[in-house]
């Protein structure tokens, strides 16, 4: 037997899509191929050979190409979807939901058909709404098809509360629950610093700000970007999860996942944590919630119901 490297196909070789394929290549992690629509198929073969020129100096083995054509996914180990249109200033996750759903609609059909057997990651946003998107449409078994927010969400709690504390962000470890909206569930009881409750290094009027920023850390970035939205956390975020499939990690991170039943959700995509490995999503960890909490995540999925009843 030949030993193959990952095949790791890219939908949408944008800002998120493009950094995305970048740090795949850097850690070596698999073959990648960048796809985006036909007109843009130049730029998207040009950013594959950008970072494939990359790899004397950084010293990697991949073979990554640029294409808009989607028989060049075949046989692809991962498919992650970042196609469709950014949020811009001003304007809501909301508001992109019909342009949105119906790329993934369409995407999810290009995958269904060339990569059957393929482990499915959406970053599109709403993401909650077109990870269900995405399932419904290829009809790939609930393990195969996950959503990317919770990383990034507990990626920028955790930045804030270093900064708050002058701390290392090594040593803080929380939790993001919930739908990818302002209404998401930073558990502020499940935060520790060094093994220390976050709620013991500061009072509960600066983690409530600390909450905030978070809940609103996605619009904090297109506001200073002007044109766009953040690409480089949510690429890194993406890229934790590839390395969690193909290298049959067993991690535990918060994941969009299908749920029926666990959380009392039934038929919706939302964040829970769950246990990332060879086999996708291995399991969902049901978590212990106060009142507070239950409460908060209550309000997220309610939120992410009103998105799919939109679509729907
Ligand atoms: P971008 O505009 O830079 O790139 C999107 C790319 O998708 C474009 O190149 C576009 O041509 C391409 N595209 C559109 N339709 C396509 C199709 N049918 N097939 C192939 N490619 C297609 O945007 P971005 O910054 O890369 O963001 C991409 C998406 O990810 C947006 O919806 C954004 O809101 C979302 N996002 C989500 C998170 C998250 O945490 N879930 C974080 C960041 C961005």
């Amino acid at each position: 037997m030949r030993f193959k490297r990952p095949k790791i196909a890219i939908i949408g070789a944008g800002h998120t899509g493009a950094t995305i394929a970048l740090m795949v290549a850097q850690k070596e992690i698999g073959d990648i191929v960048l796809v985006d629509i036909p007109d843009l198929e130049m730029p998207a073969k040009g950013k594959a050979l950008d970072i494939l020129q990359t790899s004397p100096i950084e010293k990697f083995n991949v073979h990554i190409i640029g294409t808009a054509n989607y028989q060049e996914i075949e046989h692809a180990d991962i498919v992650v979807i970042t196609a469709g249109i950014a949020r811009k200033p001003g304007m809501t996750r909301e508001d992109l939901i019909q342009t949105n759903a119906s790329i993934i609609r369409s995407v999810s059909e290009h995958v269904k058909c060339y990569a059957p057997n393929s482990y499915v990651i959406v970053l599109s946003n709403p993401v909650d709404a077109m990870t269900y998107v995405c399932l419904e449409t290829t009809g790939f078994s609930k393990n195969r098809v996950m959503g990317q927010s919770g990383i990034l969400d507990t990626a920028r709690f955790n930045t804030f509360i270093a900064e708050a504390l002058h701390l290392s962000v090594e040593d803080v470890t929380s939790f993001v629950l919930g739908g990818h909206g302002d209404e998401m569930v930073p558990l502020v009881s499940y935060t520790y610093i060094g093994g220390i409750p976050l709620e013991k290094m500061l009072s509960k009027a600066q983690i409530e700000q600390l909450v905030e920023r978070t809940r609103k850390g996605g619009g904090e970035i297109v506001e200073l970007l002007g044109n766009g939205s953040a690409y480089f956390a949510p690429a890194a975020s993406i890229v934790k999860m590839i390395e969690a499939i193909v290298k049959d990690k067993r991690r535990v991170m918060p994941v969009i996942a299908y749920l029926q039943g666990d959380y009392h959700v039934h038929n919706a995509c939302i964040g829970v944590p769950v246990v990332l490995g060879g086999n996708g999503i291995e399991s969902v960890i049901e978590l212990h919630l106060n009142e507070a909490e239950q409460k908060a995540f209550a309000n997220s999925v309610h939120a992410v119901y009103r998105t799919l009843e939109y679509i729907k």
